[in-house]
């Protein structure tokens, strides 16, 4: 009898499937780790656009439709902007973009923050904003220490692991490279060679229908947030981050050390008695 058929048979083990189906976890923060509601998303846009008319001196009336057209095109409206040729310090755009966002309007959110300091995964934070953004959004939320890392605009876009990525076609387009983003497969490989997991065993959360199909092309198991209707590519559907633990109980299911430990002491036991 092998030890996986001793514990079978006292009941003891459960199913490779049951065990450790989540190894990490990664999440959108924009919308995903606070509601749409907060209000962030909409000064948001309106900066974007403002910086579209003041730096890049687009007329008024056609920055709304552009904007819309390169943000469902592109991923985002600066990823967009670059494609189509326009030229501008990247840094520069993202305090524009942010440095003047309402950041008071989120508060410290305790319950989020032991729900995601209960998951036993390795957690990282997968953005399309710059890092300074995310990390004071975290502090605001009270969650800055919660993650084993952060995915942003500049890891995916200037991270050393990538720039032979980026050379490879002529010197203009390595002085000018495009911007890598989600829902991007690009954005979505590059995430998951720098954070180190294995997407059959990772879990994505995202607000947005785009980066979840991403996510999925990726193989990657999905969550849209902020809606109960699971879109094309979901595995799951939440209204809110909160309410993860009801929606989704498997990603506190026993990891295959506890199991492997069990077992272990088990088979003491066994020949203990024998
Ligand atoms: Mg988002």
């Amino acid at each position: 009898m092998t030890l996986k058929d001793a514990a079978q048979g006292s009941g003891a083990f459960e199913t490779d499937e049951d065990c450790a189906r989540y190894e990490a976890i990664l999440f959108d923060l924009d919308d995903t780790l606070y509601p749409l509601s907060s209000g962030l998303a909409a000064a948001c846009r309106q900066n974007i656009e403002a910086y579209m008319v003041q730096k890049l001196g687009i007329d008024i009336h056609e920055v709304p439709a552009l904007c819309t057209r390169l943000y469902k095109t592109y991923g985002t409206s600066m990823a967009g902007l670059w494609a189509e040729g326009w030229r501008f310090d990247q840094d520069d755009f993202h305090r524009f973009v942010h440095g003047r966002l309402p950041y008071q309007l989120l508060r410290p959110d305790p319950f989020l923050r032991n729900l995601i300091l209960s998951m036993p995964q390795r957690k990282f934070i997968f953005t399309n904003a710059d890092a300074v953004h995310a990390e004071i959004v975290l502090k605001k939320l009270g969650l800055e220490d919660c993650f084993e890392g952060i995915i942003c605009f500049e890891t995916i876009n200037r991270h050393p692991e990538f720039a032979k990525d980026q050379h490879s076609d002529s010197d203009v387009a390595a002085s000018q490279p495009l911007i890598v983003c989600k829902p991007s497969q690009e954005a979505m490989r590059r995430a998951i060679l720098l954070a180190e997991v294995d997407p059959a065993k990772t879990l994505y959360f995202d607000d947005s229908v785009r980066n979840i199909a991403g996510g999925k092309a990726a193989g990657l198991h999905t969550v849209l947030v902020g809606n109960s209707v699971k879109c094309e590519g979901a595995d799951h559907a939440i209204t809110s981050i909160h309410n993860v633990k009801e929606a989704i109980p498997e990603i506190w299911a026993e990891p295959h050390f506890f199991t492997e430990l069990r077992l272990s002491s088990n088979a003491v036991a066994l020949e203990t008695m024998a």
